[in-house]
């Protein structure tokens, strides 16, 4: 097996992500993302926002090479993604994933390593090892031997962002981390974004937070099928802006010399 740093090109100035002119859908609905083109800079942190229906989730499943996409290319540092979904590591939204299936934390972070290893062989010591390490980064030691469904919100989260560091991924995708989870898994989930970031892991983020996205991101990624917008936090996190995705599900406050704006997670937008 070839080791990413003999096949990449991630040592050097490559985007961690390029994504151009990209089309992916469903049976149904073949252009649930249409015609998107966006670079990613190694390192940055991007939050993806727009409302319900908007392809957030479709785009992280082309992303991850988990839907054909039907037009368009995408590349991971430097490679065609075909080739490297393996630096791509994909925490899905919560509701896509059946928490009554009798698994462990630690055989869910395990299954990160499958890539990894050659899939005919078992485990090797070493992937025991890095299992080990992450479960103590995420402060997950102490669950190791639980049933996924015994943990709470926040826990299920680190667990899945450990499952896609253990594919030594230097991409993360997180499809709505925040939702669902109390105010303290909040912001343990984003100590784990800051710990990642310190490592140079690239990450893109789906959120309806819209005041976290325009306080704790370099660049803000909005879309609504299309790419509306994709820029940093000030530029995007404007009415005008956002209500070229949101329209009626954008509320705007002024508090002091502050905007606040809330999405309506509901809404789709129309
Ligand atoms: P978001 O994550 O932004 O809420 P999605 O990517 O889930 O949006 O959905 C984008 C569009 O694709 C929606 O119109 C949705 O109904 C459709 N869609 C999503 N998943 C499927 C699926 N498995 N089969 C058919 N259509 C789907
Ligand atoms: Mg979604």
């Amino acid at each position: 097996m070839t080791t990413p740093s003999s096949t990449t090109k991630h040592g050097s100035n490559w985007p961690a992500l390029d994504v151009k002119n990209l089309s992916a859908g469903y049976p149904g609905d073949k252009r649930a993302i249409n015609h998107l083109t966006f670079t990613i800079q190694s390192g940055e942190r991007v939050a993806l926002i727009g409302p319900n229906g908007a392809g957030k989730s479709t785009l992280f499943k082309a992303i991850g090479g988990l839907i054909p996409f039907t037009n368009g290319e995408i590349s991971v540092m430097g490679e065609d993604c075909r080739s490297s979904h393996a630096f791509v590591g994909y925490v899905p939204q919560q509701n896509e994933i059946d928490w009554s299936f009798p698994v462990t934390v630690y055989d869910v972070v395990m299954m990160g390593r499958a890539r990894q290893s050659r899939w005919f062989s078992w485990w090797r010591r070493d992937d025991h090892a890095v299992v080990h390490d992450l479960l103590e980064q995420l402060n997950l030691s102490q669950f190791a031997n639980r049933q996924i469904s015994q943990l709470s919100g926040g826990q299920r989260r680190r667990v899945f962002i450990a499952r896609a560091l253990a594919q030594d991924s230097r991409v993360l995708l997180m499809d709505e981390p925040f939702t669902g989870v109390d105010t303290a898994a909040e912001q343990e989930i984003m100590n784990t974004l800051d710990l990642l970031t310190e490592q140079g892991i690239t990450i893109l983020l789906a959120t309806h937070d819209l005041g976290r996205a325009g306080r704790d991101f370099d660049r803000v990624l909005l879309l609504k099928r299309q790419l509306i917008g994709f820029d940093t936090p000030q530029i995007v996190m404007q009415p005008n802006m956002l209500r070229q995705a949101y329209g009626g599900a954008l509320t705007v406050f002024q508090q002091g010399d502050e905007t606040i704006f809330i999405a309506d997670e509901r809404g789709a937008g129309d």
